[in-house]
């Protein structure tokens, strides 16, 4: 055994990861897949050239300070390394193939093949170019905050029809699309493809969203460009749209444009998955956030019990702790509010659904088919409602058990996942 060789396959990348922990982290990416590891983990990688065996590893490991014999080096190469399907001769165990347990009902509209030919949009991210489309940009903004200042823009909302929202919804849409161009056009400026465009459920809300995955191996100040960068493209269209109304006098525009103006200022929200997520955590390079969140919370709910898991907060430097703290005691916060808004909408769902039930039985006895369309809109409008409600409760109930059913697997087995090897979720988003 001692003389047994691995030899990584060529394909794969390897670089250093930047992020706030003490100890340096690398990153791996083969066939779209990430993986960051301990420094440990990467001095072993960098052995297997299919020259060393592994008792030369070992005296190569020795030298560096890591003692290991060649069994236990053999083993942390199967379990960590030979199992991800890197290494030359050896197929990978095949892995749950889930693309993000964040997203439902995942479809890719644009495939990365056709996303490199939209490459022109990465030029907007020259810097003589971009400080001047944003200095153009501000009439449009001061419209739009102008609108979103004054009640006359309220106003005008309850009088518009049915036809007229169509295409206050395809303006929405094709502002959505603009987003995910603006993530995808940044990336490629750094040289990286986005893997996928497409629309997913997250949270019960519709989202369209660009795997930008592969900006792992940037550094932190490059990846918060590409969290922008959505933000960037939108806001560029949307002040053009709000120049248009002023020329075209449409209020149509105008409420299309506000109300997804709104919804941009909303991204910056860090608390759910959306860019001002992606920015607060490649800004101050605590990545798995969320994750790193809740086990915080989970460990600090079971130590009453004497149980103790792993928490990769404790992996931070000190200065970043204190970020991180700040961060779940405001988190806290949010989510009891979101909480509360939840149960109301849910309420009030529910108390609404009886009359619009009604309204549907009568519809035959209703005159014109514009009524009849009405009532059916307005009975959808509230069952959806009950529909939303109802998937969220079953969703946290099955996250509920889905949690309590891998801390109980991970108390009994003692698995500390203070293993190497740590899986990156894919950095898509609205
Ligand atoms: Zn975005």
């Amino acid at each position: 055994m001692e003389s047994k060789k691995y030899k990584l396959i060529n394909a794969l990348i390897i670089k250093e990861f930047e992020s706030a922990t003490r100890d340096k982290k690398y990153i791996i990416v083969h066939k779209k897949k990430h993986w960051i590891i301990a420094e440990e983990l990467y001095l072993i990688l960098s052995f297997l050239d299919g020259e060393n065996t592994l008792s030369d590893i070992c005296c190569k490991l020795q030298s560096l300070g890591i003692s290991s014999t060649a069994e236990d080096l053999e083993k942390i190469i199967k379990t960590h390394i030979v199992s991800k399907g890197i290494v030359e001769g050896y197929e990978g165990e095949a892995e749950n193939e889930k693309k993000s347990k964040y997203f439902w009902f995942q479809v890719n509209i644009l495939k990365e093949s056709l996303i490199k030919k939209l490459s022109f949009t990465k030029y907007p991210y020259n810097k003589v170019f971009s400080l001047l489309v944003l200095i153009l940009s501000i009439p449009g903004f001061f419209i739009i905050l102008r609108s979103i200042a004054l009640p006359d823009f309220y106003l005008m909302i309850p009088t518009v029809s049915y036809k007229d929202w169509m295409i206050i919804t395809l303006l929405i849409i094709s502002s959505g699309y603009i987003h995910e161009l603006g993530h995808a056009g940044a990336s490629m400026h750094y040289g990286i493809v986005p893997y996928s465009i497409g629309f997913a459920f997250y949270m019960t809300m519709p989202v369209l969203f660009a795997d930008v995955s592969g900006i792992w191996v940037l550094k932190r100040k490059q990846r918060a460009v590409v969290d922008l960068g959505g933000i960037y493209f939108e806001h560029l269209y949307l002040c053009t749209l709000a120049i248009i109304t002023i020329i075209t006098k449409s209020n149509i525009i105008l409420i299309a444009t506000v109300i997804r103006y709104i919804g941009l200022i909303y991204n910056f929200n860090p608390f759910l998955k959306m860019d001002g997520y992606w920015l607060f955590t490649d800004l101050s390079g605590i990545s798995n956030l969320h994750d790193t969140t809740v086990r915080y919370i989970k460990a600090k709910l079971l130590r009453p019990f004497s149980i103790s898991i792993y928490e990769p907060h404790n992996e931070l430097t000190s200065k970043s702790k204190i970020v991180f703290y700040l961060y779940v005691m405001i988190s806290l916060v949010f989510f009891i509010f979101f909480a509360t808004l939840l149960k109301n909408i849910t309420l009030t769902a529910f108390e609404l659904l009886p009359f619009a039930k009604e309204d549907l039985l009568n519809f035959f006895e209703l005159g014109s088919i514009m009524e009849i369309l009405k009532s059916i809109a307005i009975y959808f409008k509230n069952y959806f409602m009950v529909f939303i409600s109802a998937f969220l409760v079953i969703r946290i109930i099955y996250t509920t058990f889905r949690n309590i059913t891998l801390l109980i697997l991970e108390v009994r087995n003692k698995k500390s996942q203070n293993t190497q090897i740590s899986t990156k979720l894919p950095v898509s988003r609205e």
